[in-house]
């Protein structure tokens, strides 16, 4: 018998790998490249050469005992080092290896991020529509997720939602640019508004309030800048992910960057470091971790995601469908074409369509399209798309 807790958070969840798995019952039917999925973010785009070639030269040159051992909790030390030296190169920063810890993928490092920062009920502010699972890594930990629900025109963070969403209990503020679901980037004028109200929050609560930047998504803009977060506010923590960037989320591996301008950095990083025992995380894996002492700078063929939003956009808004154009990550967040999303989706699948319903982020009244496949099911679902379209007119 599983806990109550985990019970009413099973009947919650609008579960989008159901979604998937229909998906994958559908493709056996009608054949795969006959079925639109849009469902899931797995990447779609080869991993750079590069990565399996590095982790064959480790397997093939280093010592198996060492490599496969127990590293430290908060990673091999070369390796924090190489991740501070790629932030300072290039965004003349100084974090140092006493500021980087290596996690198990973003997952992992905003788990213990909230572990480390939150007391039962604590709140975390975070912009809506919003990655499902943080209100998993935060109410799991007996916080409480506050969303402030972004610009309905422009999905842009919105001051007024922002500034209501605090209390003398805030902890954490997330966020996440460029975003899941919306493919939005937070533009620097967004940035700076949220850095001036954080800092006027922690004056009149007298607290550290932590920014969390969530950025698994950072390499995949498209021609546009995405602000460096710890240059408009000094308690920043940057949570990296190495799954979409290098096309291995399998393989789960990332990272915590502490700003070392950021209060009680020292005391931060020994909670974390004890949190990753305590959560039974250990370490992050050895082998991954190496494996970036040549990849740090690597990165996937952005511009076959770019194609694929390009295309989408275009064909979607030419049709009639109202839609952001997303300038980052690969979601596109579409208007549902009646009020309940879910309803739509439904109706999506009997073009062979599937999407992720906007209530599974809390964005009701939306739809999150993951472009990341390949670029002929973005072309032969254009036609289902307009019959979709059609049906309701
Ligand atoms: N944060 C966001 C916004 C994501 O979209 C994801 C994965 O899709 C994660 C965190 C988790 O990523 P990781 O595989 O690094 O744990």
């Amino acid at each position: 018998m599983i806990s109550k807790r985990m019970q009413k958070s099973l009947e919650e969840a609008i579960s989008i790998r159901d979604i998937f798995e229909e998906g994958k019952k559908l493709a056996a039917i009608y054949g795969k490249e006959n079925i639109f999925d849009f469902s899931i973010g797995n990447p779609s785009v080869e991993p750079p050469a590069i990565v399996n070639d590095t982790m064959k030269e480790i397997l093939d040159t280093q010592a198996p005992l060492a490599l496969h051992g127990y590293p430290s909790n908060v990673g091999h030390p070369e390796v924090r080092q190489c991740v501070a030296d790629y932030l300072n190169g290039k965004y003349a920063a100084s974090y140092g290896v006493e500021n980087i810890c290596m996690t198990s993928g973003a997952a992992c490092a905003i788990a213990l991020l909230c572990n480390t920062l939150l007391d039962a009920g604590d709140e975390v502010v975070t912009f809506a529509p919003y990655f499902w699972e943080y209100k998993s890594y935060v109410e799991t930990l007996y916080g409480k997720l506050v969303p402030a629900l972004c610009n309905q025109e422009t999905l842009q963070p919105d001051e007024t939602t922002f500034r209501a969403a605090f209390s003398e209990k805030t902890r954490i503020v997330l966020i996440n640019t460029p975003n899941n679901p919306t493919g939005a980037v937070y533009t620097e004028e967004s940035i700076k508004m949220v850095a001036n109200v954080m800092r006027e929050m922690e004056e009149k609560y007298g607290h550290p309030i932590y920014l969390i930047s969530d950025e698994p998504y950072r390499k995949l803009s498209y021609g546009i800048e995405i602000p460096f977060i710890p240059d408009y506010y000094d308690d920043t923590i940057i949570v990296y992910s190495y799954s979409k960037t290098l096309s291995i989320p399998g393989e789960r591996i990332g990272y915590a960057a502490l700003s070392p301008k950021m209060a009680d950095v020292n005391e931060v990083f020994a909670g974390l470091t004890a949190s990753m025992r305590y959560m039974g995380y250990v370490n992050a894996p050895s082998l991954q971790q190496k494996m970036l002492l040549k990849c740090v700078d690597a990165a996937v063929d952005v511009s076959v995601y770019e194609k694929n939003r390009n295309l989408l956009y275009d064909s979607l808004t030419q049709i009639g469908y109202e839609c952001i154009r997303p300038d980052g990550a690969f979601y596109l967040f579409m208007k549902a074409l009646e009020e309940d999303d879910w309803e739509f989706c439904q109706r999506a699948k009997k073009e062979r369509i599937l999407m992720a319903p906007g209530k599974a982020f809390y964005g009701p009244g939306w739809v999150r399209i993951s472009y990341c496949v390949p670029y002929q099911i973005v072309k032969d679902s254009i036609p289902a798309f307009k019959r979709l379209y059609d049906s309701y007119q």
